[in-house]
């Protein structure tokens, strides 16, 4: 029972993550896919944008660092963030990228809150280091993933799938670096929120690796 009720409420945790941490991504639900994004900057150059992958950032919930996430800056069509749009372009995801345009990525065990189970969120700040509103400029912004096994165990015990879903999460997130929301229409895109439609448990808007949708609402908010 407690297995179903997590299934069930799975689709709305990435958020309820950000609803949690006290920024409100919810009134974006409402946007127009055509502007499918935050207004603002995010404090980077996003031509040479690196993550720095604490490796307990998904351990022991996956493999480490330097055997997943590299996906993330291969080409749009093998589901990457690349080669979308020239003014993005990940150049560095590893535990040691370094450099003014570096995102941080840590891991928290963060238990379902209410039959709410978190996989990742983000957290922008502004110049003074305060949590910054998500339609408003950046000085920076980081990525948490929940690494407690425990807790991805309550929606996925399959090592296999829970790893596609774990990097899929983190794709998302990287999304949300870029300032894209989550969108307001039934189009497939790896920016809903939830299990990837394809497995077990999953939601039929999520996409496993980038979509059209994803690639074209990244366009119009960069160029
Ligand atoms: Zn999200
Ligand atoms: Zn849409």
């Amino acid at each position: 029972m407690k297995q179903r009720r997590f299934k069930r409420l799975v689709s709305m945790v990435l958020t309820f993550a950000l609803f949690c941490g006290m920024i409100g991504e919810m009134r974006t639900e409402t946007e127009a896919c055509a502007t499918a994004f935050w207004a603002g900057t995010n404090g980077y150059d996003n031509r040479d944008l690196r993550f720095r992958i604490s490796n307990s950032a998904f351990v022991p919930v996956i493999a480490p660092a330097s055997s997943n996430f590299n996906h993330v800056l291969d080409t749009f069509s093998n589901g990457g963030w690349n080669s979308i749009t020239s003014r993005v372009r990940i150049t560095n995801v590893s535990t040691n990228a370094s450099g003014a345009n570096t995102v941080v990525v840590i891991g928290e065990n963060m238990p379902p809150v209410a039959g709410w189970l978190t996989f990742g969120e983000i957290r922008p700040y502004d110049r003074l280091g305060r949590p910054a509103a998500l339609a408003s400029d950046w000085s920076d912004v980081d990525i948490v993933m929940n690494n407690g096994l425990a807790n991805w165990r309550l929606i996925c015990n399959n090592d296999a799938q829970r790893t596609r879903v774990f990097e899929n999460a983190f794709r998302h997130e990287v999304g949300h670096v870029l300032k894209l929301v989550h969108p307001g229409c039934s189009t497939i895109a790896v920016m809903h929120q939830g299990i990837p439609a394809a497995l077990p448990g999953g939601s039929s808007f999520v996409g496993e690796k980038l979509q059209a949708h994803d690639s074209t609402n990244l366009q119009v908010k960069w160029g």
